[in-house]
């Protein structure tokens, strides 16, 4: 049920934090796992440690010939595709009276154009396949608000509706897809956001019944459920990896 063996995976952003962590999972369940993203020399080291056949193409998820590339390219080094993650994310923290309509656009077209961009050029793939699965990363801010992330919030937002998109027009395909919504895990990007939002640090640990900050291996289980054939039934569902963070206020 959780024998990945033989299938083909492309993980966006597996290069480094939460894609990574869902990459190992992957990998460690027997899929070939295809990193996708831009930085080629952070990927050649998430391909050494994954094994199992990993390579990595390098992609800007948020550009449609990049894109199209990557699909193109995957399937012809690994010759089918099955998981389709979308990862990849970015956040600019300003209030929004002060983010530019170019900010807006680059938070918009890479967390969520770019979803659009990879289910889009996998679909045909999947369909090849007789079926797969899409995993999307939300975030807490696909529930809540935040004063700093205005256009993130949208792109989580959205991705979440997206996914019930899809998951609706797919459902016939046998392709399921799902989000997975982080709390708040400790990686590049909330480095950052610990220099930038005063107090962050404390007040995720005061309000995460788990009493800690996630980690990227936090991920690993959960991307072998939602890529796998232990969830047949489950598809357009927004499922929170967040040790407790939006249960309570
Ligand atoms: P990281 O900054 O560690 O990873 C982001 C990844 O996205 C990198 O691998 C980066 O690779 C890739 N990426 C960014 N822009 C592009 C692009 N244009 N084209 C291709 N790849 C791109 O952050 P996280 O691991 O924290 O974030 C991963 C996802 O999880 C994001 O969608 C984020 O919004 C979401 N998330 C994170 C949370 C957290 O607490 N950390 C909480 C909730 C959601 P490269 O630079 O090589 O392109």
């Amino acid at each position: 049920m959780f024998d990945l063996t033989g299938k083909v995976a492309i993980v966006t952003g597996g290069n480094g934090g939460i894609g990574l962590g869902m990459a190992r999972g992957l990998a460690g369940a027997g899929a070939r796992v295809v990193v996708a993203a831009r930085n080629a020399k952070k990927s050649a080291a998430a391909v050494r440690e994954l094994g199992s056949g990993a390579l990595a193409i390098e992609v800007d998820v948020s550009d449609e010939s990049s894109v199209k590339a990557l699909m193109r390219d995957a399937v012809a080094q690994c010759g089918r595709l099955d998981i389709l993650v979308n990862n990849a994310g970015i956040n600019i923290r300003k209030p929004p009276h002060a983010l530019s309509l170019a900010e807006w656009r680059q938070v918009i077209d890479t967390n969520l154009t770019s979803a659009y961009l990879c289910s889009h050029a996998a679909h045909p793939q999947l369909q090849r396949s007789g079926g797969g699965k899409i995993i999307n990363i939300g975030s807490m801010m696909s529930i809540f608000g935040a004063a700093y992330a205005p256009a993130y919030a949208a792109s989580k937002g959205g991705i979440v509706q997206f996914t019930k998109a899809c998951a609706a027009a797919w459902a016939a395909d046998n392709i399921q897809v799902n989000a997975i919504l982080p709390g708040w895990i400790d990686t590049d990007l909330t480095r950052n956001a610990r220099d930038q939002v005063a107090g962050l640090h404390d007040s995720v640990l005061r309000r995460t019944p788990a009493a800690r900050w996630g980690v990227i291996d936090d991920f690993r289980g959960i991307a072998v459920f939602l890529a796998g054939a232990a969830s047949p039934f489950i598809t357009g569902a927004a499922i929170t990896v967040d040790g407790g963070y939006s249960i309570q206020g």
